[in-house]
């Protein structure tokens, strides 16, 4: 038999409807606060992602989807959003559009991890960017986006936020940084060593428990930010707190992408365990400039939905079904009859179903009641001689009595 690649996941047509649900909130939301979708490839120039996202990155050092097509180009699939969004806004130069740029996507990400509960070799990401603002608020605004997500849902992440500063003020942060870990170099674990001399930030983010311990201790960003960054870091904070958005500060929390300037933060859930952050981001105003645009900046998150919905399941929120069948016509003996009232109910708009397995009556409404169709009807030769039906309303347990005629405006009505 063959099996799924390990670390992929099935969405099996009993849950669909969930994915649908997380979907339909957020194409909503991007309404509301006026997000217009982006589609990009699913694989992009390897190029891409060690400009964009970063060479000292674990993405892609260790977990990139990498390899050459049959022309010989290297090409990478796609291991987060951004890169390719700030790709087309330079490719398509959308800075000539007017800003900020709103946008969102929902995308596949393909990274070469070690599988466990919520962390796939393939999973999905809703994203959300803002192109163009520099302002504190724009930063509070795509923050809001996904707490109203969350809160549509009936979760309560806690927000981490954190500023890791401008390269001004993290060059000097860096310096306290190397001092303090070069005390404590036995201990850590052999990717931090490297760390140490190619980005120190990044030991902040290591998942190891001891480098997190040591990393504990480790001065903080928060000390060594300009006064611009702190500036812009204090209206973030009044800009949340207007918008009635907690937080907590956390001056750990640094992000996995190289591109991050100033805001960086988390939604985190504690009650999923270790792979509890369901939501990271910030600014990144470097990033259009590092592959090749006129500076712009920028700022986002991306939101893991399998971890999301994982939340959802943690935290015991359940997802009704709004794809079950409204009505179920079971025949008796007359299925032209029952065909052609289930085609006008379709033609009506209403999700109906009859038999197509020559089923009798008892293995119908068995049928019916497993589907989750919540009207029942049975047509025999009285129905149609008397062009009347009993309507069965399977959520309540009643019955009444519909003429003909009358079926398809009283499903209409209650679908
Ligand atoms: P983590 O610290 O858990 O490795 P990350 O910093 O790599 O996360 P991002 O690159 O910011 O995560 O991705 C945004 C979100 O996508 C995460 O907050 C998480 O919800 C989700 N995510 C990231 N990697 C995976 C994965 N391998 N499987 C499932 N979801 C993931
Ligand atoms: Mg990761």
């Amino acid at each position: 038999m063959i099996e799924k690649p390990k670390g992929t996941k099935d969405v099996l047509p009993q849950d669909s409807y969930k994915w649908h649900k997380i979907e339909e909130d957020i194409r909503r939301l991007a309404r509301v606060y006026q997000l217009q979708e982006i589609r990009t490839p699913c694989f992009e120039h390897t190029e891409l992602f060690l400009r964009g996202v970063g060479d000292t990155t674990d993405i892609v050092n260790k977990e990139m989807y990498t390899f050459d097509d049959r022309g010989g180009r290297s090409i990478t699939l796609k291991p987060e959003g951004t890169a390719s969004v700030a790709r087309c806004f330079v490719e398509y130069n959308l800075q000539q559009n007017c800003l900020p740029m709103r946008t969102y996507y929902i995308t596949p990400v393909f990274r070469y991890e070690r599988p466990q509960a919520g962390r796939l070799r393939e999973h999905h990401q809703f994203g959300v960017e803002v192109y163009g603002s520099e302002t504190a608020e724009a930063d509070a605004e795509v923050i809001s986006i996904a707490r109203a997500l969350f809160d549509g849902l009936g979760i309560h992440p806690t927000l981490y936020i954190n500023s890791i500063g401008c390269p001004t003020c993290r060059a000097r942060y860096h310096e306290a940084l190397v001092e303090y870990f070069r005390g404590n170099e036995g201990d850590m674990c052999e990717t931090c060593k490297t760390r140490l001399g190619t980005n120190p930030l990044r030991i902040l983010d290591c998942k190891n428990d001891r480098c997190g311990k040591i990393a504990a201790g480790a001065p903080s960003i928060l000390d060594y930010l300009c006064e611009d960054c702190q500036i812009h870091f204090d209206k973030l904070k009044h800009a949340l707190e207007v918008r009635g958005i907690a937080y907590t500060v956390n001056p750990t929390i640094v992000r996995g992408l190289d591109y991050y300037t100033r805001t960086v933060f988390e939604f985190v859930c504690e009650k999923i365990g270790a792979k509890s952050t369901v939501c990271g981001g910030g600014r990144y105003n470097h990033l259009i400039e590092s592959i090749g645009g006129k500076p712009c900046p920028a700022v986002g998150f991306g939101m893991g939905l399998e971890r999301l919905l994982m939340t959802l399941e943690a935290v015991g929120v359940t997802i009704e079904n709004r794809e079950l069948p409204t009505v179920y016509i079971a025949s008796m003996g007359q299925e032209d009859v029952c065909a052609a009232l289930v085609q006008s109910l379709r033609n009506a708009g209403v999700a109906a179903l009859g038999d197509i397995m020559q089923r009798g009556l008892k293995a119908q409404m068995k049928y019916a009641d497993k589907i989750g169709a919540r009207y029942t009807i049975v047509v025999g030769e009285s129905e149609v001689a008397e062009q009347k039906v009993q309507v069965k309303d399977m959520r309540e347990g009643k019955q009444f009595t519909l003429a003909f005629d009358e079926i398809v405006g009283f499903m209409q009505e209650n679908a």
